[in-house]
């Protein structure tokens, strides 16, 4: 195909890429947003595989098929709660391609360069592996962790930061040392020791530091994607690897807002390490939660003028959104005042609540941000936290030693009553105990989610 022609459509799906970016931040735009980046997807595939470059179809062609059944199989399986794993994944591999295309770029000796060239060919070639190898492994342990398959606690070494330093100094020295030698050996050892950092950077930080790390490796994955677009000089790849890049990385600093964390606090790893010491993280000391029943609260619901609903990751588990949109309906239709408050990082990742929300077909005129509606609780009969625990935990505000100490969070305790659908007492993802199952005006209904919403919808 004529270079101009490939030219013309690189720009057409960088339009598109970034008309896609636009419309995934708006839940109203997110379809149209997501068909845009399909669109200019095809077009770059399409538009790559007619470069004068690209060789050996065959071989092509059966990696494109392979890839694309098991992704459709993955996506087709993929269960709604395990999402943010397999976005994890996902970044791996983004990671791991770096490093395998830095390697074989490096290997291929068929362009021969001099000088000036060369050097900015070889810093390419070893930044795209830094960056690669580090995405590759710290998302392998994002995913453990996600998935549940590593333990949520910070890993925090002795002296760990001193180790990240001796190893950021030591690929200083073995960058310098590849640009003038080209040695292979500097190469591999710096690939080895940005593997160790990877794992270790994300092994130290804590559970409910995660929704960070992701964004975080989102990032980062986009920045290997753009190293990797440098390496084999595809100026889409530059560009789409630094839309993703830079788009992960104002999501890490938004996500940094709502935790109320420093960005480099966090990639330094080590919170959530904190124990809870005073009286309100012990729940022994806290006296007894009440239960309450399905039919009670459904009683409760009917004699109440406004109703907040706080939705948390147990709704995904429980796959309750319809149920819970379905109550909502009827609540409204019986003239009660009904809203839904979603903390930045509910679920399990970003917007996690309003994608399960939309897909409910719930008016997004209802749906307020924390920012929005944590000043109204004091004027809420009843707010209902469905499967929600870290982000209505009062001791994020009341504990200073508490690992979520600081993290900003819908304050549900204001309301006059408080109904919390859970199945037992158990902590949430950063095994913090909750003072608020304890306050006299929280009840707790116990049970599945979505069991207890169809329950408490035939007691209305
Ligand atoms: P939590 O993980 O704090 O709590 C979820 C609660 O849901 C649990 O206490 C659990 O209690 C309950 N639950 C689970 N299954 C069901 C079910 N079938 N029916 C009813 N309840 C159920 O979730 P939150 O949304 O409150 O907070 C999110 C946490 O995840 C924060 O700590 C955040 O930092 C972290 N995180 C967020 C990410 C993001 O990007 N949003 C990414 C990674 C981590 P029980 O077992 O008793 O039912």
């Amino acid at each position: 195909m004529n270079e101009g022609i490939i030219t013309a459509c690189y720009i057409l799906a960088s339009i598109l890429f970034i008309l896609s970016l636009g419309g995934l931040s708006d839940q109203e735009k997110a379809r149209r947003g997501n068909l845009y980046g399909v669109i200019g997807m095809i077009l770059a595939v399409g538009a790559t595989l007619f470069a004068a470059s690209v060789g050996n179809y065959s071989l092509i062609i059966v990696m494109m098929i392979i890839g694309s059944i098991i992704g459709a199989l993955l996506a087709a399986r993929v269960k709604m709660t395990a999402m943010p794993e397999l976005v994890a994944m996902l970044h791996s591999f983004v990671g791991l391609a770096a490093v395998l295309v830095g390697f074989a770029t490096f290997l291929d000796t068929s362009h021969p360069l001099t000088g000036a060239d060369q050097t900015i060919h070889d810093v390419e070639i070893f930044l795209g592996i830094l960056i690669g190898a580090v995405t590759f492994t710290g998302s392998v342990v994002a995913f453990g962790k996600l998935s549940g398959k590593i333990g949520g606690r910070p890993l925090t070494l002795p002296g760990r930061h001193i180790l990240n330093l001796l190893i950021l100094f030591a690929c200083i020295y073995l960058g310098y040392n590849f640009v003038q030698t080209g040695s292979l050996t500097a190469l591999a050892i710096m690939t080895v020791l940005a593997l160790v950092f990877g794992i270790h950077m994300v092994a130290a930080i804590g559970g409910a530091d995660m929704p960070v790390v992701i964004s975080m490796l989102n990032s980062y994955s986009g920045w290997a994607a753009a190293a990797t677009g440098f390496m084999l000089s595809n100026d889409l790849l530059i560009v789409t690897g630094a839309l993703v890049g830079s788009s992960g990385a104002i999501l890490s600093i938004i996500m940094c807002r709502a935790m109320n964390r420093k960005f480099v606090s966090v990639i330094l790893g080590g919170f959530g390490t904190k124990k809870s010491t005073s009286s309100a993280g012990n729940s022994e000391d806290q006296g007894e939660a009440v239960a309450i029943t399905s039919s009670e609260t459904a009683d409760l619901l009917k004699n109440s003028t406004s109703l907040v609903i706080v939705p948390g990751y147990g709704m995904a588990v429980a796959q309750a959104q319809q149920s819970v949109a379905g109550m909502s309906q009827k609540l409204r239709d019986q003239g009660i005042d009904v809203r839904f408050a979603i903390h930045p990082v509910a679920g399990r990742m970003p917007g996690h609540m309003n994608v399960l929300l939309a897909e409910a077909k719930l008016p997004y005129d209802i749906v307020l941000e924390m920012d929005e509606i944590n000043d109204d609780f004091p004027e809420t009969d009843v707010v209902m936290v469905i499967g929600a625990n870290d982000i209505v935990n009062p001791s994020a505000e009341d504990e200073p030693d508490s690992p979520i100490a600081g993290m900003p969070v819908l304050q549900v305790w204001n309301a006059q009553h408080v109904i919390v659908l859970k199945r037992s007492m158990a902590t949430g993802y950063a095994g913090v105990e909750n003072p608020l199952f304890f306050k006299d005006n929280t009840r707790m209904l116990f049970g599945d989610a979505k069991a207890s919403i169809d329950d408490v919808v035939s007691g209305l």
